[in-house]
């Protein structure tokens, strides 16, 4: 590590204390070094120009161009008001447009002098126009000085503009640190790395992606600079799950006994999927394996992953350990808690349910049960295990529909026991695999990729709000048929009021479309108390309320299989994994479902993309992926909040061959060498320890 790269910005040449301020407020650049992995986020090549009549097949792209003025315009009045040049080559005549600084403008150009125009074209009225064009003379000497084939653009405030960092500004930075300081930048990976993967190496790499001569070399720069970047993300990953593995001597759970028989043999409602008897498998396998299970259990809406985790849990009370089932709602901990009491009601098993809702004299039963092992499954919400709950023997937790919960999080679990127990998170949420190497690097994956035999795919209808009379019509349909129905009301604002006057309303409405007492209707919103919750939720459970009315609150886990129709209003307010998770709602009987997205006649271009993605598909990986590309990985639900994905560099829809070669290097190294000792790979140590130490967010984990 160079003593000088760690340097403080400040003591860059041409960087005062105005400039320093803003670049460590704005950029986060407090070193030299931060400076130097500042990269521009797209580059122009300014050795080419365009022709005027190709313009039209290239339209919204930067483009430079070279030509003269003829004719100078002022047009339109207050607002409205531009300046305008026509602008020519040989080869045919643009509009060059400005709304501000008119005067100065007009007054500095000047006919028959050749320029050189730089801008986005587009098309106005049928010309073509570029609107605040950069434009200079081509015989500008200073320009000439300057002249590099390819623009780099760096990203910019308005307040950093202000005080000279516009992309230009931190260009000239950037150059003048790297006259400084070229031969101080040091490599990170050893010579035996970067001849495999024919990597170049560090300081020609950093020095392209600010000024690269070509795009050859700047491709070349991107690349090793990309695996620099997920490789040692993957190094710490791994490594930290091989520590953890090494010190978590994880609870032995081999035996299959009578619990896990008798439910098996006598009281399975159904026959397993092939899908959900290799998890089971796979899991058997951690359970013996003498180390703590991390498992990410992934399966889309309704495969079934609940049984599964009971019949993981029937093992682990075989084994004499107790169990915990969270769940990220109060609802679905007490569906969950139904569902299992009912389903071993003729086991020897203790079930009982803690949420924050639990009466304080129950509560008070509870804990010393729990405590001294007569409780053996606790389902509760995850506050569980926050506050004073202590387990005799904790063998397994099971974390349902929580993908968030991340990795902090779980350590604190860990915590709290002597020994970790073996955690198993479920989610319906599916994960690209590039996510799942980088965010979840230190998971093990398990996947359920089946559905249960005869059911039918879900139909997907969009339609919109005038055509409200013939959905109530097939609404009245489908309750005739014994059906019920899920109508769901977006969380429109932050305000709980508001979202409550909306649900109401909706909920007044339908009261008027379908009167009581023939039709019987639930709804389910953030104002009632926990115990009306779970009244309304029972009612419609029962079968004895054909429409349920809620918020989002029934997006996840919950199971009516007699429900047949999830309407959806507003769906345009919906992201696609909500959607999905929502139309999975439904479709679990046998009967055939249906979802209903209603939506505004108006539709933003990406709105309608997602209804349209909704009805074109029912897989979750498809729709994940859709969503990826929708919104970009910086969205994904949960990724933001657990600081792991913020790449500068690595695009991770794109970069899926580099994120695995990252992925299959690390782990190779590791394998031979966990400590990072050797003598070649003393320089990745190094690396890393400056990573821990510098890059907290992305290299803490527990
Ligand atoms: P999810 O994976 O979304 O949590 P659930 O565990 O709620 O799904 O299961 C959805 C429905 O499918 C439930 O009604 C469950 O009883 C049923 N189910 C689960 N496994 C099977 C199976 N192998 N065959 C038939 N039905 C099943
Ligand atoms: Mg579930």
């Amino acid at each position: 590590m160079s003593a000088n790269l760690e340097a403080q910005i400040d003591f860059l040449k041409g960087v005062g204390s105005r400039k320093a301020e803003v670049l460590k407020k704005e950029f986060g650049i407090f070193t030299l070094n931060d400076l130097l992995l500042h990269f521009p986020y797209k580059y122009i090549d300014k050795s080419k120009f365009y022709s005027i009549k190709d313009i039209k097949n290239n339209l919204n792209a930067y483009i430079q161009l070279k030509g003269q003025i003829t004719k100078l315009e002022l047009l339109g009045e207050g607002k409205g008001k531009r300046l305008v040049a026509h602008f020519q080559d040989e080869t045919g005549v643009i509009l060059l447009v400005w709304f501000n600084n008119l005067k100065y403008i007009g007054e500095s150009l000047r006919k028959n002098v050749t320029y050189i125009v730089f801008g986005k074209p587009s098309l106005f009225n049928n010309t073509v126009n570029i609107t605040h064009p950069e434009l200079k003379e081509e015989n500008n000497e200073e320009d000439q000085k300057l002249r590099i084939p390819f623009q780099p653009f760096y990203n910019s405030s308005e307040k950093a503009k202000k005080s000279g960092l516009d992309s230009r500004g931190i260009s000239r930075l950037c150059f003048q640190l790297l006259s400084e300081q070229k031969n101080n930048i040091y490599e990170t990976l050893p010579a035996y790395v970067l001849e495999k993967l024919r990597l170049i190496d560090r300081r020609d790499a950093l020095v392209n992606i600010h000024f690269p001569t070509d795009t050859q070399t700047l491709q070349r720069a991107i690349n090793r600079l990309k695996f620099e970047e997920v490789f040692f993300l993957q190094l710490n990953l791994l490594q930290s799950h091989h520590k953890r593995e090494k010190s978590n001597v994880g609870f032995y759970l081999p035996k299959v006994g009578t619990l896990f028989n008798e439910f098996y043999h006598k009281h399975l409602p159904f026959p397993l999927t092939d899908a959900q008897k290799r998890v089971i498998k796979e899991i058997r396998a951690d359970f013996i394996s003498g180390h703590q299970m991390n498992r990410l259990l992934q399966g889309d809406v309704g495969s079934g992953k609940t049984i599964t985790a009971l019949l993981l849990m029937l093992i682990a009370l075989d084994n004499g350990f107790q169990c915990c089932l969270m769940t990220p709602t109060e609802i679905l901990a007490n569906q969950h808690y139904e569902t299992l009491t009912k389903q071993l009601q003729l086991l020897p098993v203790r079930v009982e349910l803690l949420t924050g809702s639990t009466k304080q004299s129950q509560r008070k039963q509870l804990l010393p049960a729990i405590e001294n092992g007569e409780i053996h499954i606790l389902v509760g919400t995850h506050a569980l295990v926050e506050d004073g709950v202590v387990f005799d023997k904790l063998g397994l937790v099971v974390i349902d529909e929580q993908h968030r919960f991340g990795v902090e999080q779980r350590a604190k679990l860990w915590k709290k026991n002597l020994s970790p127990p073996h955690v198993l998170v479920m989610t319906a949420t599916p994960i690209p695999r590039t996510l799942a190497m980088t965010v979840y690097g230190d998971l093990d994956v398990s996947v359920i990729d089946e559905l249960p035999k005869g059911r039918r795919p879900i139909v997907t209808h969009h339609f919109y709000q005038n055509q409200r009379i013939k959905i109530l019509e097939f609404l009245r349909k489908q309750i005739a048929e014994g059906r019920q129905i899920y109508v769901v009301f977006p969380l429109i604002s932050e305000s709980e009021t508001m979202d409550f006057r909306n649900l109401v309303e909706g909920y007044d409405a339908f009261k008027v479309d379908f009167p009581s007492p023939q039709y019987k209707i639930s709804c389910v919103h953030g104002r009632l108390s926990a115990e009306e919750k779970e009244r309304e939720m029972q009612k419609f459970v029962q079968g004895e309320s054909h429409i349920m009315l809620a918020t989002t609150v029934i997006e996840v886990g919950i199971d009516v299989p007699n429900a047949s129709v999830m309407l959806i209003e507003n769906a345009e307010r919906f992201g696609l994994s909500q959607l999905h998770q929502l139309r999975g709602r439904v479709g679990r009987g046998a009967s055939q479902s249906y979802c209903i997205l209603l939506s505004d006649v108006k539709l933003t271009a990406e709105s309608r993309k997602r209804l349209e993605a909704m009805v074109s598909t029912n897989d979750g990986f498809e729709i994940a992926e859709y969503d990826l590309k929708l919104r970009g990985p910086g969205d994904l639900a949960g990724t933001k909040q657990s600081g792991m994905i913020h790449f500068k560099l690595i695009n991770i829809l794109k970069d899926e061959k580099i994120i695995a070669s990252a992925r299959n290097l690390a782990k190779a190294i590791l394998e031979k060498d966990p400590t990072l000792s050797f003598p070649e790979n003393i320089i990745l140590r190094t690396q890393l320890e400056f990573l821990q130490k510098n890059q907290s967010e992305y290299y803490q984990v527990g």
